[in-house]
């Protein structure tokens, strides 16, 4: 097994070394119950775990009134996006479970994601928004660099970065065609944007809203008439409503 291999696969049997000692300890706790010390140990754990229990349950009731208000509390909004994001796995897991498809699930956490952005009532010079969109969206035989350069597309109608680029120039907004991940993240580093607003499919969209975890990102699906990751489409009142949503000139 190679180092890469190695790292993770060490890093999970430890993860399972712990929690099996953690159940040693607490069975080895209810065993012993006549033990002081152990009656100690057993309240500091009860209350470690209900105190868990209660920011987690505080973050989620603070999601909830937040979407159903359409505002952000801001006192909460940091307990809130910290919930959001430690549940999702397990939401991800129960779904699974219950036979529910995982792209409603991804769609849905898009949603709540984006409501929390757009309820953080932010108000962005068009210079601090950043579109990003999936190279796929570009028509498969066009010869034009885009990526390099999104100003190289000619505005020939035959895909929607032509009028992307228009509706980037109406708002002053910086408009970026990434490959992948990395790219994506390079941009970001380079050009700082205060939010971002991302075109993607349901999982690259769910894992960027994850990487981004300080940046506020406004995710908007793509469409894929032809299959994934070729000649996808988008709909471009979802990006400007998305722009008007954080942006002063909006
Ligand atoms: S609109 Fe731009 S990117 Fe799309 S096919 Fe035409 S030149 Fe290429």
């Amino acid at each position: 097994m190679d180092t890469k291999k190695r790292l993770y696969v060490g890093l999970l049997a430890s993860s399972l070394l712990i929690m099996f000692l953690l159940l040693v300890l607490i069975w080895y706790l209810i065993t012993k119950r006549s033990l002081l010390v152990n009656h100690i140990i057993i309240i500091i754990l009860a209350a470690v775990v209900l105190v868990i229990f209660l920011m987690l349950g505080i973050g989620l009731m603070a999601l909830v009134i937040m979407i159903l208000r359409s505002r952000t509390i801001p006192s909460l909004e940091s307990l809130a996006q910290r919930v959001h994001e430690m549940l999702f796995p397990l939401a991800l897991l129960v779904g699974g479970v219950v036979g529910i498809n995982k792209e409603k699930i991804l769609r849905s956490y898009i949603a709540v994601n984006n409501y929390l952005v757009k309820s953080r009532r932010l108000w962005l010079r068009g210079e601090q928004i950043m579109i990003l969109l999936p190279h796929c969206l570009q028509n498969s035989e066009c010869p034009h660099k885009i990526t390099v350069d999104v100003k190289n597309c000619k505005a020939c109608g035959k895909c929607s970065v032509g009028d992307l680029k228009k509706l980037a120039d109406n708002y002053h907004a910086v408009l970026k065609v990434a490959t992948g991940g990395t790219l994506a993240r390079k941009y970001i580093t380079e050009r700082k944007p205060s939010a971002v607003i991302a075109v993607a499919c349901e999982r690259d969209l769910s894992l960027g809203i994850q990487d981004m975890t300080v940046l506020p990102v406004i995710g908007v699906l793509n469409c894929r008439p032809h299959g994934p990751c070729v000649d996808t489409g988008v709909n471009l009142e979802e990006v400007e409503s998305a722009l008007k949503s954080i942006c002063k000139g909006g």
